[in-house]
């Protein structure tokens, strides 16, 4: 349930509500809005009085959350979560964008790509060094000498990197190079690594699992929100459909299913969830008309001999347009790409 305290409620009475929670063995979570502050108690399912609380000093009303994601629903926080990245304020009017190659291959295809994708408009820079890959014969990545490139890309280019963690293993590794944790589609129930990111205070781009329902998504971000990192992107990346004319189906109603039931930023993949580079502007061009927050898009500059994802990732001239359309309804529906 939520705690909603009064406008003029003092921070001691917030302590001494949270004291309280705290005490009945519940988890505090505070949200400090701009007029108000929200505190969730949060415990394992069984009914909370909620006279215990009703009648403590500055506190106004209290109220459940009926979504069985608490800290990820909009009843809990109407107001939009924004998450900065590289100066755009992500959950806002403006619209993110995240480009670069699936994999990091090597230095010069890293650097000569980071910089095209900039140059095109990219705000922040994509790349996997660890990558989960569906046959163990396939290019696994470079691991950290990968990092150390896209360490070396952010030094040139200044922007931030989004790069993919696999295990919670590799948590405090990723964490000393990456500006965003990306969780990859088929580990979005892997519930070690979603504690780990949680823990890590690192901002998260939750990508949605091949199978996975909107309820289900918005759990796993719960995961993360409920350990202490209020800073998750989810990400739309396609679904498994019946249908095999692209490799995967863009759940296009995600966008604003998601934006209606939580107050996270949305992402929309329009690389893996179509799966061929022909298709992924029209779907980039859709997505942010249906109100995605931003967009991640694979950048190779030669995709025929590309390591990974060569079929789906766009040259940096496609990308320099696929920002230019993207600009344009943008405009349209009141939103706006900053270069
Ligand atoms: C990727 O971004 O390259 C990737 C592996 O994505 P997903 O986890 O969505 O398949
Ligand atoms: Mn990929």
């Amino acid at each position: 349930m939520m705690i909603i305290m009064m406008a003029d409620a003092t921070k001691e009475q917030v302590a001494i509500v949270i004291e309280r929670i705290e005490f009945f063995g519940l988890g505090a979570h505070l949200s400090e809005g701009e007029e108000r502050t929200v505190i969730g108690a949060i415990g394992d399912g069984r009914p909370i009085q909620q006279d215990l609380f009703l009648h403590m000093p500055g506190v106004d009303r209290v109220l459940p959350i009926s979504r069985p994601y608490k800290l990820a629903s909009r009843e809990f926080k109407p107001a939009n979560s924004i998450i900065p990245v590289n100066g755009v304020k992500t959950g806002s009017n403006q619209v993110l964008i995240i480009a670069g190659p699936c994999s990091v291959e090597s230095r010069s295809q890293m650097l000569e790509t980071a910089h095209a994708v900039k140059e095109a408009g990219a705000h922040a820079l994509r790349g996997g060094a660890f990558k989960p890959r569906t046959s163990p014969y396939s290019f696994q990545g470079m691991g950290e000498e990968g990092l150390e490139i896209l360490a070396e890309a952010r030094e040139e280019t200044g922007m931030p990197i989004v790069t993919e963690v696999m295990s919670p293993k590799q948590v405090p590794l990723v964490v000393g190079y990456a500006d965003v944790l990306q969780i990859g589609a088929r580990n979005m129930q892997n519930y070690p690594l979603l504690h780990a990111v949680g823990e890590s205070q690192k901002p998260a781009l939750l990508k949605r699992g091949l199978m996975a329902t909107v309820d289900e998504l918005l759990m796993a971000a719960e995961y993360i929100l409920s350990h202490g990192n209020r800073q998750v992107l989810l990400c739309e990346r396609g679904i498994r459909t019946y249908e095999t004319s692209t490799r995967n189906t863009t759940d296009i109603n995600a966008v604003p299913v998601l934006k209606s039931l939580t107050h996270l930023p949305v992402i929309l993949d329009p690389s893996h969830s179509t799966g061929h580079w022909n298709y992924v502007a029209a779907i980039a061009r859709a997505g942010i008309a249906a109100g995605a927050d931003g967009l991640i898009v694979e950048v190779h500059r030669e995709p025929a001999e590309a390591l990974s994802d060569g079929g789906q990732s766009l040259k940096p001239e496609r990308f320099a347009e696929l920002v230019c359309q993207v600009r344009a309804v943008a405009e349209a529906v009141g939103r706006s790409v900053e270069h």
